[in-house]
């Protein structure tokens, strides 16, 4: 099974945010950061190090987590003959669960990104920074700045902006010369300014769709107003790269120093690019619904079908959704039924009961994550699957009014 990027990425998002809820009762959770080239055993040697300066640590309780933290290191340590290409990060400690109680537990990841550098960190809670850091990294950003008479196309990765096309135009100025009727004038300039629009989209689209799309957030659009209100308006992009407006900033220049100076006014507008994207694809599927065009979907079994028929252009799940998909079969008979349960927290035991054919005791023969489940299915239709946090109105409405799980169609299917 090929796991998409965007489900790659939900996973990792869920780990560290497990990860960021463990707290230890003193310094005694232990981070350890191994890139590809550091040698296991000089870790192994930091490591004991650490334990024989631990035997200073006054609090014999704070003492005895962190010795205990870093034996359990070492011992996972010799089943780990190199770090993976990426490198590889341990979290271990005794973490608190409440009740005056502390429990050992031990993470291992590898990050999605190679490590830069090694890094042995005890501390009350795990230190998640670099690894936070891979989620924003990647991505790439489309800028463009405007005016009716020049734009600029640039990418920008992380802070570097790449300018990839500049254009001017030949549209007229306010001010007709003498002889031409004011209306004819008018009809001209508003016919060079379309076409001048027509050009810059026809460049801007070409680069971006050009840029890996999987790395591709979506396009910050400068210049002055009314000019690129009218511009995103008139929808002249690409529709792919339409829909990928995140949105619109004054900017005074419209050549190279235009793209630094909306960079510039980016800031937060950054830092909220996946809220934005998320509440675009919650509105979009929300707009179909009550615009009754028959392209929402919304239910389980609904958006399921709808997946394994190859209608669904983007599937849409609540990063709340804790459901699994049981395959539950007869002991005795060859009665199989498929069934979706909401995931209990701790270990309590789904009891299936009794065949309905012969009486027999059913059990439990595979249990999957509905995310994983329906994700796999998406993937294999080229569908574009959307994880949508509930902390914005439209995707508390995904979660609570279509139970977290809904899909926006291809084409009209009646399901
Ligand atoms: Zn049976």
């Amino acid at each position: 099974m090929v796991e998409s990027d965007a489900h790659k990425k939900y996973e990792f998002k869920r780990t560290l945010e497990v990860l960021r809820s463990k707290r230890g009762r003193g310094t005694e959770l232990i981070s350890l950061y191994i890139p590809h080239d550091k040698q296991i055993h000089e870790v192994a040697a930091q490591l004991r190090e650490e334990f024989g300066q631990a035997s200073n640590i006054k609090s014999r309780v704070t003492r005895q987590n962190v010795t205990g933290a870093i034996e359990s290191l070492l011992s996972r340590l010799k089943l780990i003959p190199k770090a993976p290409e990426n490198g590889v990060v341990i979290f271990c400690g005794a973490v608190d669960i409440g009740a005056n109680k502390t429990d050992m537990e031990t993470y291992i990841i590898e990050p999605p990104d190679p490590l830069v550098s090694y890094k042995y960190h005890c501390d009350s809670s795990f230190l998640l920074t670099p690894l936070e850091d891979m989620l924003h990294e990647k991505k790439t950003y489309g800028l463009l700045v405007l005016d009716r008479r020049e734009a600029t196309v640039g990418v920008l990765r992380g802070k570097h902006i790449e300018v990839m096309a500049h254009l001017t135009s030949n549209v007229p100025g306010k001010q007709r010369k003498g002889g031409q009727s004011s209306h004819r004038f008018q009809q001209l300039r508003l016919i060079a300014i379309n076409e001048f629009y027509t050009r810059i989209a026809d460049a801007a689209s070409e680069v971006f769709l050009g840029i890996d799309q999987k790395d591709f957030e979506g396009v910050f659009i400068g210049g002055p107003s009314p000019t690129k209100e009218e511009f995103e308006s008139g929808e002249f992009l690409h529709h792919e790269i339409q829909k990928k407006i995140l949105g619109l900033f004054d900017v005074a220049y419209t050549d190279e120093s235009g793209l630094n100076e909306l960079f510039d006014k980016l800031g937060e507008a950054l830092q909220n690019v996946e809220v934005v994207q998320e509440k675009k694809i919650a509105e979009r599927f929300l707009k179909e619904l009550v615009n009754d065009t028959g392209l929402a979907s919304y239910g389980e079994e609904q958006v399921r079908k709808n997946l394994q028929m190859g209608s669904v252009d983007t599937l849409l799940l609540s990063d709340q959704l804790r459901k699994v998909r049981l395959t539950i079969k007869c002991s005795n008979c060859d009665f199989e039924e498929k069934k979706t349960i909401t995931k209990k927290l701790g270990d309590e035991e789904y009891q299936p009961g009794n065949c309905k054919k012969c009486g027999s005791s059913l059990k439990v023969a595979e249990s999957v994550d509905i995310v994983e489940e329906l994700s796999a299915i998406a993937d294999q239709m080229g569908t574009n699957t959307s994880f949508i946090s509930s902390d914005f109105e439209e995707g508390n409405q995904l979660l609570t009014a279509f139970g977290g799980i809904a899909a926006i169609l291809r084409f009209k299917t009646g399901i």
